[in-house]
């Protein structure tokens, strides 16, 4: 029988998962408060706790997390923010909408924000960054941090793939003024919709942030700030405190299986790296392929699932393409590259060692 391994499988079919989500869930039927309700600040302490923060604020998305994040900074016109060009296009737009100019960044060959491309694009005007843990993996911070110190430039983490991660013991989300998630279904901490959260250790952010959040307006009435509504669903906060319980499991899961493609594949194609201190949530298990495009095929003939995460970098995005400003060779050399195989904690052993022997048939034959 031919094997199905697919990138992602976002469906509750667990009974004890689903009973535990519906009990959860079922509280707030019975309380009724939708919107900030208990959970939502039950989800704010513990966010805040695992973050080794102050403060959390749940929002309505990671978008919304990041979007806010900077608006609370008066990040806007004339400023220049830099930030990476491979990631999911909210991490730019957040940055476009506050009428900030993006610029884009290189990155390093294990896709992070690369410090040295950092320093040469900063500019007079340059106010803030956004690294991004992209894949699930914390970039490097220490660099980063002492750039922006030098530089006196804010840092605002963009740690919505990266939930959990860390790197010498600090977690991702406890380095900027600001940091961001998203629980969005498809992270490795996942709501059942949309939502995010900010995460800070000022009081006067997290005062703003709060009304930010609800159209700039304090006691209900009263706004001081024009602003959108980015609040968030307390059906959602109920979901993700019943999954943070189980959430280190599905890391060591997930940990697991990268570890057996790291054995497995290695000297066949380039794999993620973990460095001294490095601890990697595997949010994508992105490998960089020779032949990329003929190795997708094979292995989506083979039933093997896969994604290009993301075809486009951020600044050649349509949207981006008119005066766009950055420098970033390796990323445009690295995006014929990569592709994301799957990795995570719905799959079997069996499943990844399925993977790893088509990978191999492939650059075997030669097909
Ligand atoms: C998912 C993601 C976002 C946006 O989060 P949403 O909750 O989908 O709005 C932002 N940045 C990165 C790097 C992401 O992966």
């Amino acid at each position: 029988m031919e094997r199905r391994v697919p990138f992602l499988d976002l469906r509750i079919l667990d009974d004890q998962s689903r009973n535990d989500l519906l009990e959860a869930i079922n509280k707030v039927f019975l309380h009724g408060r939708f919107i900030l309700g208990p959970e939502v600040q039950e989800f704010e302490e513990a966010i805040a706790s695992y973050c080794g923060r102050k403060y959390a604020v749940g929002v309505n998305s990671g978008t919304d997390a990041l979007y806010l994040g900077l608006k609370s900074l008066d990040l806007g016109r004339g400023d220049e923010v830099i930030t990476t060009s491979l990631s999911w296009i909210a991490s730019a737009n957040a940055i476009a909408m506050t009428g900030a100019t993006p610029v884009f960044a290189d990155i390093r060959d294990d896709l992070n924000i690369d410090p040295l491309s950092i320093e040469k694009l900063i500019s007079p005007k340059t106010k803030a960054i956004v690294p991004v843990h992209y894949t699930g993996k914390v970039c490097r911070m220490p660099e980063i941090m002492e750039l922006a110190q030098k530089h006196n430039l804010i840092v605002i983490e963009d740690a919505a793939q990266a939930f959990g991660a860390r790197l010498n013991d600090q977690v991702a989300g406890s380095y900027g003024r600001i940091a961001c998630f998203s629980m969005n279904p498809m992270k490795v901490f996942a709501a059942c919709g949309e939502a995010g959260v900010v995460v800070t250790d000022e009081k006067e952010l997290y005062d703003r942030l709060i009304y930010l959040r609800y159209n700039g307006v304090v006691n209900r009435e009263t706004c001081y700030e024009t602003s959108l509504n980015g609040r968030m669903d307390t059906i959602q906060a109920a979901v993700l405190l019943q999954r943070l319980r189980g959430l280190s499991e599905i890391i060591e899961t997930r940990r697991r299986f990268a570890a057996i493609y790291q054995i497995e594949l290695a000297g066949i194609v380039d794999l993620p790296c973990e460095s001294a201190g490095e601890w990697n949530v595997y949010y994508t298990f992105t490998i960089r392929a020779s032949r990329r495009d003929e190795l997708k095929t094979f292995l989506e003939a083979q039933g093997v699932e896969t994604k290009i995460q993301h075809p486009i970098l951020m600044p050649e995005q349509p949207a981006y393409r008119n005066g766009v400003k950055g420098e970033y060779p390796n990323a445009q050399r690295l995006l014929k590259r990569i592709l994301c195989v799957p990795c995570h904690e719905k799959l079997t052993e069996d499943d990844i060692h399925y993977v790893i022997k088509q990978i191999k048939e492939f650059y075997r034959s030669g097909v």
